[in-house]
């Protein structure tokens, strides 16, 4: 039994490297988004609406703030270049960054003097001045005067109104990241979201995932089998252990995708498959790792799950890798019934909703 072409994507395990770094993202959706055109932008409201997802639209148009510490742009240190995610103009370099306590991605300088456009905002008593887009006239945030040297400004950023992309990002094989750069941009996460055939599918496809193997964690059996696991008494879970350049992709979007493609509020639960071997968890190895997935997790409730999620995050003590039969399972698998049913409706899903990030792309 081998893979059926027309759902081979993920057997697909280099990723096409073809864009140039002038337009690093694709938005099809979107005519008006591009990363290398600057004339300047004067398109309605009611246009952006039909183009732009509800809560960009809700920042950048209606000029709404994101809740503090959405995400994980705030603090994220990775270098690289953030534009308007309404329209792809380019704002800020990673170099003009810096990490504020206020929760929202904050900058001392903008890019040149034409990225972002100033205007008095006496909205909820105060006196602020809003920061727009200086191409598409969105709505980014505002501009304080408390930020550090040389400027002493603080451009206060909506996360959601910024694309980041990471240098490096779109070059090809033969980058100039010598080995010690791309070990050290090297991560790992463990991740359980039910059935680790269907989790493994998804990663595989995504944009700067280096590796995804199933296996074991939690509980306190040593090396478990798999039918050890499925009987649920040893308390371990199937989970992914994703290995993925930070340069390419990050934890937070990795946790974007894990709360797309399964369900975090059922308990023991994902579907069919009940116990505890299929409970919904983020392993973590570090602080950082788990205040970003409490950081998520918090967020998703308020926003999406209205506080249902039972995800739990759990300290990683070790990682076992799954008997080799279940490394590539969907790919190898592709027409058995539980991969047509089950796995590729998830595999289907994360392609609509990540389809920028595919590494078919
Ligand atoms: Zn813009």
């Amino acid at each position: 039994m081998f893979t059926l072409n027309a759902c081979g994507q993920s057997t697909n395990k280099k990723s096409t490297k073809e864009k140039s770094m002038q337009n690093v993202i694709n938005k099809p959706e979107n005519p008006y988004y591009s990363n290398t055109d600057t004339k300047k932008l004067n398109v309605s409201n009611e246009e952006w609406k039909k183009i732009l997802p509800p809560n960009l639209y809700a920042v950048a148009r209606e000029a709404d703030t994101e809740r503090a510490f959405t995400g994980t742009m705030w603090n994220d240190e990775t270098k690289g270049t953030y534009y308007c995610s309404v329209c792809g103009y380019k704002l800020f370099e990673s170099n003009q960054k810096f990490t504020s306590s206020c929760g929202w991605p904050s900058f001392f300088e903008q890019d040149n003097k034409e990225s972002i456009i100033f205007k008095p905002d006496n909205s909820y008593g105060m006196r602020r001045t809003e920061a727009l887009c200086g191409r598409c006239n969105s709505h980014l945030g505002h501009l304080f005067d408390d930020g550090p040297e040389p400027t002493g400004k603080r451009y206060c950023m909506n996360a959601v109104s910024l694309d980041f992309v990471p240098y490096k990002v779109s070059t090809t094989n033969n980058s100039n990241l010598d080995s010690s750069d791309s070990e050290q941009a090297k991560q790992k996460i463990v991740l359980a979201g039910g059935c680790f055939w269907c989790v493994e599918a998804v990663y595989e496809n995504l944009q700067g995932v280096e590796k995804v193997v199933s296996g074991y964690a939690g509980g306190n059996a040593i090396n478990p089998s798999y039918e050890e696991v499925c009987s649920g008494r040893t308390g371990a879970a199937e989970v992914v252990e994703i290995t993925y350049d930070k340069t390419k992709t990050n934890l937070d979007e990795i946790f974007q995708v894990f709360f797309t493609v399964h369900d975090p509020t059922t308990l023991n639960r994902q579907g069919a498959d009940v116990g505890t071997q299929y409970r919904s968890a983020i392993f973590y190895k570090n602080a950082e790792e788990k205040k970003a997935a409490e950081s998520i997790i918090k967020e998703l409730n308020e926003k999406v799950f209205d506080g249902k999620i039972v995800t739990s995050i759990e300290k990683l003590d070790e990682f076992y890798p799954a008997e080799s039969y279940h490394q590539n399972y969907y790919a190898q698998n592709q027409n058995k019934p539980y991969c047509q049913m089950v796995i590729q409706p998830k595999v289907e899903k994360f392609e609509k909703v990540f389809k920028d990030r595919l590494k078919k792309n």
